[in-house]
């Protein structure tokens, strides 16, 4: 298998990918594939409850929170988070942490009023904001931070606690990485395609109450309340690619649970933030320390000639991904929870020997 550093759609288990494979043709011996039966059969439901229990097993989500598979990305929830919890008077308030962030800001300004309560904008996004003294208007309908800059690679160290105020968080791309104090947030979304499973599907961690507020004009599918009246199963869900979180979940309960992989994701990350700082300066980490992520490592070289290089000297040593954003240049090596310590290992091995001979 290649050393699969992909930003996302990413690593997948190779465990998980074999059950999948054993199980596609025949599901649990109904003679068919998971995905050619009806989302109304026991046999369907019994997965979908199940991942709801899982996540909310792995991740101790409290009572009072519904677990919701959607379609339409985290883009779609750009929109829907103001769509739904965004009325006349109030205002969204966001952390300006980076590409993402802006997207999402720029779907809320459709609807209503923003306003950036902490941006690091002028830090061109290499550290996240400071949302430790925030002073958020009386008006203000939610808190909405990303938690994990996907582009950038940087990654909140800590969440703010927003008092009444809802906070709602993009964490697509660290969601299951590290526990978090799910009792912390109004609503936790995150596209499954890094973390959690294929894309297709987006996980939704939404508080109950936060639909007492909710707008009622806002059209049937991208309601909220919709999702949770009917328990995900209003329409047709993405039935496959919710197995596959079921896989993927199973997986981390196997693996010993969520602390457990975030001693590893550190490990695995230490591996490779120790070879650029102990480089001398040949490779230069793009991100202040205290906001690296653990997810996405970003790197730059002395010159794009030599970034060029290493992209292309690591794929022919089998390592896939590493590339930078486009909007970005530079390196990235993505370090999802399924890419094993073995690839992190070989991949700092790689940069050691080419840094030997190319400093
Ligand atoms: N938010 C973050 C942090 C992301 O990394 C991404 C995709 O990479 C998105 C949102 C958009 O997700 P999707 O492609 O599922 O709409």
């Amino acid at each position: 298998r290649a050393y699969n550093f992909n930003a996302g759609p990413a690593a997948l288990p190779l465990e998980v990918l074999e059950q999948a494979q054993q199980e596609f043709v025949d599901f649990r011996g109904i003679g068919m594939s998971i995905m050619e039966i009806s989302h109304r059969s026991a046999q369907y439901e019994q997965v979908h409850q199940e991942t709801q229990n899982l996540l909310k097993e792995l991740f101790n989500i409290p009572q009072g929170y519904k677990v919701l598979f959607l379609t339409g990305g985290a883009s779609t929830q750009f929109a829907m988070v103001p769509m739904n919890f965004l009325q006349p008077g109030s205002v969204g308030a966001y952390s300006l942490s980076g590409a993402w962030a802006d997207k999402a800001i720029k779907e809320a300004k459709l609807f209503g009023e923003t306003v950036i309560a902490a941006s690091s904008k002028e830090q061109k996004y290499m550290r996240m904001p400071d949302l430790s003294n925030l002073s958020l208007p009386e008006n203000t309908a939610y808190l909405h931070v990303t938690s994990n800059e996907t582009i950038e690679g940087s990654q909140l160290q800590s969440y703010p606690d927003t008092g009444n105020i809802p906070l709602i968080a993009d964490m697509s791309s660290d969601i299951l990485s590290r526990q978090v104090d799910v009792s912390k947030f109004g609503m936790i979304y995150a596209g499954a395609q890094k973390n959690l499973g294929p894309s297709g599907v987006t996980v939704v961690i939404v508080r109950e109450d936060m639909l007492e507020k909710a707008n009622q004009s806002v059209p049937t599918m991208l309601r909220y309340d919709t999702h949770v009246k009917n328990d995900s199963l209003y329409n047709t869900p993405p039935s496959y690619s919710i197995y596959m979180i079921n896989l993927v979940l199973q997986w981390i309960k196997r693996q010993g649970g969520l602390d457990v992989l975030s001693k590893i994701n550190r490990d695995k990350t230490s591996l490779i933030y120790d070879t650029i700082d102990n480089s001398a300066g040949f490779y230069k980490g793009c991100v202040d320390v205290d906001s690296r992520s653990i997810m996405n490592i970003t790197f730059r070289l002395q010159t794009e000639e030599l970034e060029k290089q290493f992209a292309k000297e690591s794929e022919q040593q089998g390592f896939v991904g590493l590339k930078g954003h486009r909007s970005v240049g530079g390196l990235r090596a993505s370090t999802y929870n399924a890419v094993p310590y073995e690839s992190c290992k070989a991949l700092a091995d790689f940069m050691n020997d080419f840094s030997k001979r190319n400093g």
